[in-house]
């Protein structure tokens, strides 16, 4: 987290080597800091004693970091600011219809003091104006009763990531001289819009309007906003995604008193300001902004949080209506089963056959958050394998989110390919199935198979290959069978191999079996008869505990375990063996014994094993360039 705070004193210098991100902002309050214009509230008697010329401005990012200047540690009353955050607790609490029938969302034109309700509807305009935030209030005091105060500051400590309290000066000085918030309160109660006692809301209100925050606090409640209800530090979620929009939505409309529709004309973010000098903005997606500063202007609304909002907005392009053309290719891979192959080593001829018919399997490897734009990008790169492909694996684990509006067109785009005869393979987790709604199967696609990770996925669709030979790519001879001494041996010379085979001794595995053991002395390689092979590291993917990644799996007539054996240096990795099976066995002594009484044997013997080394890294060379192409 970077947070220094800076006295605000113009002639401190930006530190050497700090961000230029926080040398911006250090710039902006330099120069703001020199207004002073406008004047501190005073109709709440205590607000008049705040300190006129206290200013900070803190930014939190997304991802949790906060950038602050001036008086970001000063504690003031969020006042206002509280509105679209008890809205949004009433609307989790109740709902949007129930919501709606207490308070509108229309911007008031009035002033936010204001003593009426909306003649044609009979409640408040909307929940931004002290009407609509009082019977909000009062549905949040409904529910919850006595604990309703320990309930809004638990909700908004939550937000701003740190235990918040009530000045209680400045609540006993409203709640002694808010005449005019109490005259709205009883309207409300005649109304039938609060229908009880409308005193313990109103009580609750002052309460809520006392709070007491920095801007730091403020910042980050905003940025929990900017990250659809996570508060960006604790990573935690305090609010639901539609909750969110609709606040940010209220704010963007009638967060700035009368002067909103310039606000958003001018500075296009949405946001709220309270009369003890907060101003809260969020740019959605990307950063929660707070300023602080007391001297009010006309509209209400804090002179250099104003100020400071309009230059940021401008020097940094945070205007809501001012965006790139998306164009964002979700595509990170196209590739075909020649380039990308699993980590299951198979034998030379099902290498040949795989490569021979490699371009009847697409790899489509999809990244970033797939909204509906870089859905229609990637439901038409869909549309294109469905003419070229028999296969397609779908690699969707660089997602960062995708959209649940997205999910039924995705869905509905792979069943046309099935329909049209592309089998899908997915990996890694399942994104299109938990949007309720839309159920699998109503869209015509029955089963989705999906599989932990692309190397599994591109295993299956490689095993599907070699299973099902298209009429101009008849299936090439089998692999040898069990009995036989596989590739390696069979490669070898008639007379060479006479000398070599008394030397290879059959052992058997069960399922689960380990052949060779990390750490052990490396004292015979072996070449897989029946059964698979497998190595793999510890490690899961990105920490998680998911599955271990396996480094690779070896086929009958592959050899492994030579590694180790020619350096005469210990196991690197477990190898497991997978549904039991058989391995020949090559002991060191017998090694030692023909390079003694025969090194044209044994060097013929090298020679082979050199070769099948050089498969498996020419394969793992290319694994490594297409990892680092990314
Ligand atoms: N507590 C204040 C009031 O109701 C809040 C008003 C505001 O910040 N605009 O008057």
């Amino acid at each position: 987290m970077i947070s220094s705070a800076v006295p605000s004193d113009p002639a401190t210098a930006v530190p050497s080597g700090a961000s230029a991100f926080q040398a911006l902002l250090e710039e902006l309050h330099q120069r703001h800091r020199e207004r002073r214009d406008g004047a501190v509230a005073d109709y709440i008697p205590e607000l008049a004693r705040a300190h006129a010329d206290g200013f900070g401005i803190a930014l939190a990012t997304a991802d949790g970091r906060v950038y602050s200047v001036g008086d970001t540690e000063v504690p003031f009353t969020i006042q206002s600011i509280s509105k679209p955050f008890v809205y949004g607790l009433a609307l989790e609490q109740r709902n949007e219809a129930w919501m709606r029938r207490k308070v509108g969302v229309e911007p008031s034109g009035e002033a936010f003091n204001a003593i009426s309700l909306d003649p044609d509807s009979g409640i408040p305009r909307n929940p931004m104006i002290n009407a609509g935030a009082i019977a909000t209030t009062a549905q949040v005091q409904q529910l919850a009763g006595h604990g309703a105060i320990d309930l809004l500051l638990d909700h908004f400590s939550g937000l701003a990531g740190r235990p918040l309290e009530i000045d209680q000066a400045v609540y006993v000085s409203e709640r002694d001289t808010g005449h005019r918030n109490r005259a709205i309160s009883h309207l409300l109660r005649n109304a039938g819009v609060i229908e009880e006692d409308p005193e313990p809301s109103l009580d609750l209100y002052f309460r809520q309007c006392a709070i007491s925050v920095t801007c730091r606090d403020l910042a980050l409640m905003a940025a929990t906003l900017a990250c659809q209800g996570v508060q960006p530090i604790s990573g935690r979620r305090l609010l639901s995604r539609g909750t969110c929009t609709r606040m940010l939505a209220l704010m963007g409309t009638c967060g700035m008193y009368d002067y909103a529709g310039h606000w958003l004309h001018d500075v296009g973010m949405p946001a709220k300001s309270g009369v003890a000098g907060g101003v809260l903005a969020v740019v959605p997606g990307l950063f929660g902004l707070a300023v602080w500063s007391p001297r009010l202007d006309r509209f209400g609304n804090s002179v250099r949080g104003i100020a400071v909002c309009e230059e940021l907005s401008e020097r940094l392009g945070l205007h809501l209506y001012d965006q790139n053309p998306a164009g964002h290719d979700p595509i990170h891979r196209s590739s075909n089963g020649e380039w990308m192959q699993s980590r299951r080593l198979r034998p030379a001829r099902d290498l040949r056959q795989l490569n021979a018919t490699g371009e009847r399997l697409r790899v489509l490897q999809v990244q970033g958050v797939l909204d509906a734009g870089a859905c229609e990008v990637l439901l038409t790169r869909l549309e294109e394998t469905a003419a070229a492909a028999d296969l397609l694996v779908l690699d969707l684990g660089r997602v960062v989110e995708l959209q649940v509006s997205c999910r039924p067109l995705l869905r509905r785009q792979l069943a046309a390919l099935e329909q049209a005869g592309t089998e899908v393979l997915l990996t890694p987790v399942d994104l299109l199935g938990a949007d309720g709604g839309d159920a699998a199967g109503a869209d015509g696609l029955a089963g989705l198979r999906w599989f932990e990770s692309l190397d599994r996925a591109l295993e299956a669709a490689e095993d599907l290959l070699l299973e099902r030979p298209t009429a101009d790519q008849p299936r090439m001879d089998q692999v040898a069978s069990g009995d036989g001494y596989g590739e390696l041996v069979e490669s070898l010379d008639p007379t060479v191999r006479e000398v070599i085979q008394p030397l290879l001794h059959s052992r058997r595995f069960a399922d689960g079996e380990v052949v060779i053991r990390r750490g052990e002395r490396s004292d015979c390689l072996l070449i897989a008869r029946e059964g698979l092979y497998e190595t793999s590291l510890g490690l899961s993917p990105a920490g998680t505990a998911g599955p271990r990644t396996r480094l690779a799996t070896f086929s009958p007539g592959m050899c492994f375990g030579e590694i180790g054996f020619l350096g005469d240096t210990p196991r690197t990795a477990d190898i497991v063996c997978l549904g039991g099976g058989s391995c020949w066995e090559l002991r060191r002594n017998d090694f030692e014994d023909l390079r003694r009484d025969n090194p044209e044997a044994a060097c013929a013997l090298l020679v082979a094993i050199a070769a099948d080394i050089g498969i498996k890294l020419a394969r793992a060379s290319l694994q490594l360039c297409l990892l680092e192409l990314g």
